[in-house]
């Protein structure tokens, strides 16, 4: 399965702004794009203009970045976002926060979405009671993802301090180390500063 492993810190620092992937170091003054902020490369500190297409090019990877989601894929969610009823721009970010590692991280299981990542491919939850182990399978309303019980001794669950608010589309108890997706997410859910109509644009040309 195919998979970005470059630096992710120089990820941030192309899009100019933090995109929050590497947890806690994040919060801290380590983060490169307070410490360096301009572009990673030989160029990065140099020409300045953008065309229209570059702008719409920049927000769409942008948020592809954020969510840890490559190209292809986000391109098939972007058709899949095309077809519902409704924005697509919405659509697609509805979609984007749905999906499983990105839901997991928003209950608070994860520092990072990458981590999320993480302990969806290592079978760590159950989906509705069974095991699942797919970060980019889309979750629906109503669905619960819970630790599995063999998992619930783990250090990384014992230890879980959420420090992130939970956003009121979901809820999660903290006892059982179970969350419910209550309603879906709407576009002011989303935490990620984004023009989606710029997408759409860039998808449209
Ligand atoms: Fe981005 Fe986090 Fe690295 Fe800062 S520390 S550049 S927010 S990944």
């Amino acid at each position: 399965m195919a998979r970005y492993t470059d630096a992710s810190c120089r990820l941030c620092r192309r899009e100019g702004e933090k995109l929050f992937l590497k947890g806690q170091r994040c919060y801290t003054g380590k983060c490169a794009v307070m410490r360096r902020g301009f572009a990673p490369g030989q160029h990065g500190q140099g020409r300045k203009k953008v065309s229209e297409y570059g702008v719409q090019l920049r927000e769409k990877q942008k948020t592809r970045r954020f969510y840890g989601v490559l190209e292809s894929q986000f391109r098939h969610t972007f058709e899949t976002a095309d077809r519902m009823k409704g924005k697509t721009g919405e659509n697609l970010l509805r979609l984007l926060e749905l999906r499983f590692d990105s839901v997991v991280y928003r209950m608070g299981f994860a520092s990072s979405r990458p981590e999320a990542r993480q302990l969806v491919l290592h079978a760590h939850f159950y989906l509705n009671g069974k095991k699942a182990n797919i970060p980019s399978m889309t979750l629906k309303e109503g669905d619960e993802v819970a630790v599995r019980p063999n998992r619930r001794d783990s250090v990384k669950f014992t230890e879980l301090s959420v420090s992130r608010p939970i956003p009121k589309w979901l809820t999660f108890n903290r006892e059982t180390l179970t969350g419910r997706i209550v309603q879906l997410p709407a576009r002011e859910d989303v935490d990620l500063e984004v023009k989606e109509h710029l997408i759409v644009e860039l998808y449209s040309r």
